[in-house]
């Protein structure tokens, strides 16, 4: 009976995880289920046919120790992380004077009125965490560390195949076959050292999103495939974060910031389901300009510096569109979907 409850507590947890309910919701069912049915045996008399059919209460209390003190050591390992990126976000922090060298680097940006010092600290300062270094995060990676932004984390899974480097302009041909996350630790050491970046070389899942964004300023998407967008869009909608969005399609690109926290709409009002299979072609299927990505890049790093030194108006509530075989830009407008699954909950 107990290797019955046990496995439903664990298939429950699977389907949840399958159906995008995040890590920690899964926990708080997984240890309320456990401490109802421990406190039931404890009330119940041992003799009870349940409390036998389970062994008692000693085997269900081994299980919750054991679960509860690898919670609370990840709980513990988590909060020592975090400490640690504190100290790295306080050493940028307390560094509000420019160097000399930093003032000579970034005159071009402080004498921007709008712009200007407080605006340069400001970039200095934060942090953003780019999905994707392909096509699209190749640009915004460049824009970003070249501009000083202080923290850049960096999230991709793939290696840089020898088809990406006709756009994916911060891979020479020598990384060829190496992981894109530290092929692109190095082009943002070369372009800039004062920038501390962060790789994590994985795809991005339901279970980590949260917990990462969480330590970011702005979130760029520059993904290639809708299930991590959707992914993205639930975990910068929990964790309040700006998400900078951009989407190349053989000739034509669009780029936005999504935003619920601000009034805007999220990624899931204005595409709530993803194209149906042929509609949507990836980069390899249907091909991709290669200045493209530069140019919907390049917007999505001048949305970027803009929220971080709060300069401009940014594309919030707005989705701008390049048609590069034409020579033609838009801009339409987009609206918050009150029935939105993702932001209006
Ligand atoms: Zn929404």
């Amino acid at each position: 009976m107990i290797l019955a409850f046990l496995t439903f507590l664990v298939l429950t947890w699977l389907l949840a995880g399958y159906l995008g309910v995040s890590q920690n919701l899964r926990m708080i069912y997984v240890f309320i289920s456990l401490i109802v049915v421990l406190v039931t045996l404890l009330l119940i008399p041992e003799t009870n046919s349940f409390s036998v059919s389970m062994g008692g209460w000693a085997p269900l209390a081994t299980v919750s120790f054991i679960l509860g003190g690898t919670f609370f050591f990840r709980f513990f390992i988590k909060v020592l992380r975090n400490k640690s990126h504190d100290i790295n976000r306080a050493d940028v922090k307390e560094s509000n004077e420019f160097s000399n060298h930093e003032l000579e680097r970034y005159s071009r940006h402080i004498i921007l009125k709008e712009l200007g010092g407080l605006g340069q600290q400001r970039i200095k300062n934060s942090s953003v965490l780019i999905i994707g270094a392909g096509g699209l995060g190749a640009p915004v990676i460049q824009y970003l560390a070249a501009s000083g932004v202080g923290i850049i984390g960096i999230i991709d899974h793939d290696k840089v195949s020898l088809s990406n480097l006709q756009r994916q302009v911060i891979f020479p041909t020598k990384k060829v076959g190496e992981q894109k996350v530290f092929s692109a630790v190095d082009a943002i050491h070369k372009l800039n050292s004062n920038v501390n970046v962060r790789p994590y070389n994985r795809r991005l899942n339901s279970d980590i999103a949260e917990e990462i964004f969480s330590e970011y300023d702005v979130i760029i998407d520059g993904t290639d495939n809708f299930e991590t967008r959707y992914i993205s869009n639930a975990a910068a909608n929990v964790t309040k974060k700006y998400l900078v969005s951009g989407a190349l399609g053989q000739w034509e690109g669009q780029v936005s910031v999504f935003a619920p926290h601000k009034g805007a709409p999220c990624y899931a009002c204005v595409f709530p389901t993803p194209p149906k299979e042929g509609l949507a072609l990836t980069c390899s299927e249907g091909g991709v300009f290669s200045p493209l990505s530069g140019v919907i890049g390049s917007v999505m790093a001048v949305e970027t510096l803009k929220i971080l030194s709060q300069s401009g108006n940014t594309l919030l509530g707005q989705m701008f569109i390049y048609d590069g075989l034409r020579g033609e830009s838009r801009k339409i407008k987009i609206k918050p979907n009150k029935k939105c699954p993702v932001c209006s909950i």
